[in-house]
């Protein structure tokens, strides 16, 4: 069978970046991560056996090494590690970052601050402590008719979310909120992955994604890639049966940005072996 892989398959840099820093800060000792690095098992496994493990107790690693996730973390949370005796690392992804300073401005500005996102996901979780209280997350058009009163507003989307979906939801907040404050915060690589799957599509039979089902980004690009072709979404070349591709000549491969490059290349080899 013959595969395309989509290039912006895989890491993104903000991902990139905190798997580098992780690895370069295990080269001198054990280093423990905040909550998951990344949302791959597969990934988080292998950082293991580098020495890089996940901990959701500081207080039982001392003076250790220790990563905030690329995702981003509460202010408050932030205190907590800062006050633990640990020698804190931040891998917060910039564009996270941005997004999270953006929402303080306006918070701090007299606004009140709608975020477009996954409920209890941990970016959202992140940006909802730099609300200073004003924060309200939405999920659904109908979420918004739900909302309180809430003027002035300042509208922003977790940073993996669909363009299209947030443009809807930009247009709902403004129908009860027309001096709303829209920003633009869907990060660069999200866009980018999504549109080279869209332009894809002519060219291939069917998608296969390849990423964790915790995976914010991994769901949605399986959400936008079954709207366009029949679409699977697997964790690991193991899972291919071959009798879900007997009617595929040509298959579109893409991936999360939590998902590795050895796992796309396990994946993509058996595909091909098809
Ligand atoms: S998906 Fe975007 S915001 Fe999230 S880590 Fe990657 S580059 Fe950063």
């Amino acid at each position: 069978m013959k595969v395309l892989l989509a290039k912006s398959a895989g890491f993104c840099w903000g991902v990139s970046r905190a798997v580098e820093k992780a690895r370069s800060l295990a080269r001198e000792g054990r280093v423990y991560t905040d909550g998951p690095l990344i949302h791959n098992e597969e990934m988080m496994q292998q950082l293991q056996s580098e020495g890089i493990s996940e901990t959701d107790d500081i207080s039982n690693i001392g003076t250790a090494k220790l990563l905030v996730r690329a995702h981003g973390i509460p202010p408050e949370r932030r205190k907590q590690l800062n006050a633990s005796s640990a020698e804190v690392t931040d891998t917060t992804c910039p564009d996270v970052a941005k997004i999270q300073g953006l929402i303080r401005k306006h918070a701090r500005l007299g606004y009140n601050i709608i975020i477009y996102g996954d409920k209890g996901h941990a970016e959202v979780t992140g940006l909802l402590g730099f609300t200073e209280g004003k924060g309200h997350v939405v999920t659904t058009r109908e979420d918004i008719l739900k909302l309180p009163d809430l003027d002035p507003a300042c509208l922003v989307a977790q940073s993996t979310q669909f363009p299209s979906s947030y443009k809807l939801i930009a247009e709902e907040v403004c129908k009860r909120n027309p001096d709303a404050v829209i920003l633009d915060t869907i990060c660069e690589a999200t866009k980018k992955r999504q549109s080279e799957l869209i332009e894809m599509a002519s060219n291939v039979d069917a998608f296969v994604v390849v990423g964790s089902s915790n995976s914010a980004n991994t769901v949605r690009l399986l959400e936008l890639a079954k709207s366009l072709k029949p679409a699977l979404q697997i964790q690991t070349a193991d899972q291919i049966k071959p009798t879900n591709f007997t009617e595929f000549h040509t298959v579109g491969l893409t991936a999360g940005a939590s998902t590795p490059d050895f796992i796309i290349q396990q994946v993509r080899t058996k595909l091909e072996e098809l």
